[in-house]
């Protein structure tokens, strides 16, 4: 790309803001000073910035801390009780929607339930009607500053368009734009895995991660990749399949639903399990606590292909940190977890033991998670 000269500067003024807005939002409060040595700009283009910003509203200044002599600091944060975002979890069964502020506190639900018939336009009313009934609760609309959308299946968030979603039935389907269209805001679309990794990556789990692998193991299995706190969505916006790797072989080979066999989803998430061994992941660890063949069978088989792959995955990225989610992980409880935790480390070349190993204690609410969108938007450093 060649740019020139005006709007090169344009372009450094809007990456030097944004990366001073997103420190302030993921560290605030936090001074003009410590932002100067963060980032590495000189005090005057923190003073420009910062001016720019209050006139806009979207920062605000504290108390004055007391330092001793001299003057002093002014810890600047941004105003997020005061910013809106509207948050929609597009499920199989239902449309949940939640409007939150950008500290992430919900201020209205809404839930709709989806008719049994898949037809793409009832399920788009069904999720203009949830959105309306929350756009009565924002007090200002120059406030609300976005709707983010998480959807099961196959997401091309670059074009705000489904690719594939089969729970809906949906294929190539341009939510994004229909959307904005009817309420003249921007809209952001992602799948759950993704989404979980972008806002975890903002201010949660993640925060303190450059490079970082999400791992959920649910009624299915996904996986993301975030590298240099961006999302990596391969060419064609489906990379991060974990539960597509090759983890079983020869007889333990079972089918699965993308139509090869020996994936790791096979045995290790809900819809695999029922598939597969005919049970629940309840039922299953029930007879794992009665020490049931069959599922002492599984849990070994289970162990031995997740931390293997995983372990292959990390020894190839080399990331920061890896987070584990999903309710198959909430299940396994905390004597596997263990096991696998410590598998994985003996696997891992010493070079990238480092690595930190972190649970999510429980897995957040999709449309909540899905109003983060708005926030990563909002807080995005353009790329150079
Ligand atoms: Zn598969």
């Amino acid at each position: 790309m060649i740019l020139n000269q005006s709007t090169s500067n344009k372009w450094l003024k809007s990456i030097n803001q944004q990366t001073v807005l997103r420190l302030i939002y993921s560290e605030g409060p936090i001074s003009r000073v410590q932002l100067a040595d963060k980032t590495g700009l000189t005090q005057q283009t923190i003073t420009n910035i910062v001016n720019r910003l209050l006139q806009e509203d979207i920062l605000q200044e504290n108390v004055p801390l007391e330092n001793g002599v001299g003057r002093k600091p002014v810890p600047l944060e941004v105003k997020s009780g005061s910013l809106y975002a509207i948050g929609i979890e597009v499920a199989v069964k239902y449309v949940r929607g939640t409007l939150v502020d950008f500290q992430k506190k919900p201020h209205a639900e809404s839930v709709e339930m989806l008719p049994l018939t898949r037809d793409e336009g009832l399920t788009v009313q069904c999720i203009k009607k949830v959105i309306n009934e929350l756009l009565s609760y924002v007090p200002n609309m120059s406030q609300l500053k976005g709707i983010g959308c998480s959807i099961q299946g196959l997401v091309d968030s670059s074009t705000g368009i489904v690719l594939h979603s089969p729970g809906l039935q949906w294929i190539q389907v341009p939510l994004a734009e229909k959307l904005e269209g009817h309420y003249n805001l921007p809209v952001y679309l992602e799948n759950d895995a993704n989404l979980l990794a972008v806002v975890e990556n903002l201010n949660g789990s993640l925060a303190a991660s450059t490079h970082s692998l999400t791992f959920k193991f649910d009624h299915g299995v996904g996986g993301a990749h975030i590298m240099n706190n961006k999302l990596n969505t391969g060419a064609n916006h489906v990379a991060g399949e974990l539960g597509h790797i090759k983890a079983f072989y020869g007889d333990e080979a079972k089918p699965c639903h993308c139509g090869s066999s020996g994936c790791l989803t096979t045995l290790a998430s809900y819809s695999g399990i029922k598939r597969n061994l005919g049970c629940s992941v309840e039922e299953l660890m029930l007879r794992l606590q009665n020490n049931d063949p069959l599922a002492v069978e599984w849990s070994e088989k289970v162990e031995m292909a997740l931390s293997m792959t995983v372990s292959n995955v990390i020894t190839f990225l080399n990331p920061d940190h890896v987070l584990f989610t999903g309710k198959l992980i909430d299940q396994l409880g905390t004597e596997i977890r263990a096991r696998l935790r410590q598998r994985i480390m003996e696997n891992i070349p010493e070079t990238c033991r480092g690595v930190k190993l972190v649970v999510l204690e429980q897995t957040p609410n999709d449309s909540i998670l899905a109003a983060g969108l708005v926030m990563n938007q909002f807080f995005d450093v353009p790329s150079v």
